[in-house]
């Protein structure tokens, strides 16, 4: 840290290491060192303490959050009570984040095409999500027309924000990126911006260790249209909810649209802020559900046609049949099946959609959801699968919780971050102890083994 040009005087520069240390013992190290390390103790007069720091953004967080703890550290330091001003001075801060001395917020901003946090600068539209690919069905047919109508008129119907929530795989991206599209294409929307949670919150992370938060909350701000995709990994990420909070007030206030998906209900969004999960819930919320017969066999007449691939009658029902929960499976399926028969030339028959539906029985999806993963699980061990997600501790539930980890592992591509997210913010040493200690439990114990292996079964069954 460079010497501050400050005017404190000797002894009190002391009385502010003090302060610091005392903060840095009572602070968890990264809130210290993101909120509590730039600020500068500029002056001292008539029992007034004055102190620099980078924005507005950092006065508004220590006052909501770090008050207390502040104030007592500087009553504590002097032996009485200290009022406490502050100057907001980005340049002067900004040394603190090794930027050259003269690095003014100006140049900043300006050189924010570089800056590794703009996911919002580009829409990052998939031009293939269209509604007009997008087969409607009774599982949909609400979610698709307010999606529709919001996208003609963003910000002006009465859905804003619209929440469409639904199952892995049901479309739900599809849909929020259709209302991207159209909106820009059509010109109902200029500035569109996508993006997923949990860019957002990398994002927001980089803006503040770079010392661009206010650049970040810029770019966030300048949208006429925010698709905010997966809004259940913002579970638990306290700062960025509040920071999205801030962004969605604004957003909202300006008349802008905001639209969210998210892969459960609101009410099983726990660990998501209240104030934040009201306010999801202002405009419209609603459901994709599981496509019935009818949507499916629609589903792949409408793919199969897009791949230039003849299907009869028969194949199409026969794969409807048998592909109940998930479009993006389905999907596969087709893919599967085209590959196979451009590969043994072989025509497209009932037989060969069989071979490949066997196939895809025999091996498990990876896009088998945690969800699912938690509902067999806890139907295994006869407990309500939400106790797997909560805070207890009760043998029967941990050892259940571990395993339901365990097969999160095998069955997903999940990091072990995020499956300790999806079971109730715990973090990802738990996950690798449930690991370590479940493959124990397998190599030693065969009755558990297997339990634990019939669950498998189950899970790729279900999985297809
Ligand atoms: P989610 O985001 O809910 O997990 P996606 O939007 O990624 O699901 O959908 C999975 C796949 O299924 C995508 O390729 C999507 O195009 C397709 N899909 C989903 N719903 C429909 C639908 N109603 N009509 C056509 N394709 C669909
Ligand atoms: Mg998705």
């Amino acid at each position: 840290m460079t010497e501050p040009a400050s005017r404190l005087p000797r002894d009190h520069r002391t009385i502010w290491q003090q302060i610091t240390a005392k903060l840095q013992d009572e602070l968890p190290r990264q809130s210290y060192l993101t909120w509590f390390k730039p600020i500068e103790p500029l002056s001292f007069d008539d029992n007034k303490l004055t102190l620099r720091i980078p924005s507005q953004f950092y006065y508004d967080w220590i006052e909501s959050h770090y008050r207390k703890i502040l104030h007592n550290a500087v009553a504590d330091a002097f032996g009485k009570d200290i009022e406490l001003s502050y100057i907001i001075d980005s340049k002067r801060t900004s040394d603190y984040y090794d930027e050259k001395p003269d690095a003014s917020e100006e140049r900043r901003i300006t050189a924010l095409p570089s800056y590794p946090g703009s996911a919002a600068n580009k829409t990052h539209l998939n031009p293939r999500y269209r509604f007009s690919n997008f087969i409607e069905g009774d599982c949909n047919r609400f979610a698709r027309a307010a999606s529709m109508a919001l996208s003609e008129a963003p910000g002006k119907t009465p859905f804003n924000p619209l929440l469409v929530y639904g199952g892995s795989g049901l479309g739900k991206t599809h849909l929020i990126q259709a209302i991207g599209n159209h909106a820009i294409e059509n010109g109902y929307a200029r500035k569109v911006c996508y993006v997923t949670s949990e860019q957002f919150t990398s994002d927001f992370i980089k803006g503040i260790q770079l010392n661009q938060k206010d650049s970040f909350s810029r770019i966030y701000r300048n949208v006429d249209l925010l698709l905010l995709d997966d809004v259940q990994f913002f579970m638990a990420k306290e700062k960025t909810q509040e920071e999205f909070f801030h962004t969605f007030n604004f957003l909202h206030h300006s008349g802008k649209q905001l639209v969210f998906s998210s892969d459960r209900s609101p009410r099983e969004l726990e660990g998501l802020d209240e104030r934040l999960l009201s306010r999801l819930q202002w405009g419209l919320v609603t459901e994709l559900r599981k496509p019935d017969f009818e949507t499916r066999l629609a589903i792949i007449k409408n793919l199969s046609e897009e791949d230039g691939m003849v299907l009869s009658d028969d194949v199409a029902h026969f794969l409807a049949m048998h592909m109940t929960d998930n479009i993006r499976i389905l999907q596969s399926a087709l893919i599967h099946l085209l590959a196979q028969s451009s590969l043994i030339g072989r025509h497209i028959s009932i037989e060969l959609a069989r071979d490949v539906v066997k196939k895809l029985h025999n091996q498990p999806a990876r896009s088998i959801s945690v969800e699912h993963i938690q509902e067999i699980v806890s139907k295994e061990f006869d407990i309500p699968s939400d106790l797997l997600r909560s805070k207890t501790r009760k043998r029967e539930v941990t050892q259940a919780r571990q395993i339901a980890m365990f097969l999160t592992i095998e069955f997903t591509k999940l990091t072990l971050k995020a499956i300790g997210l999806h079971f109730g913010g715990r973090d990802h040493a738990t996950v690798i102890h449930a690991r370590n200690f479940v493959s124990k439990v397998i190599e030693s114990d065969p009755g558990k083994a297997e339990r634990i292996n019939n669950i498998r079964k189950r899970l790729e069954l279900a999985s297809f």
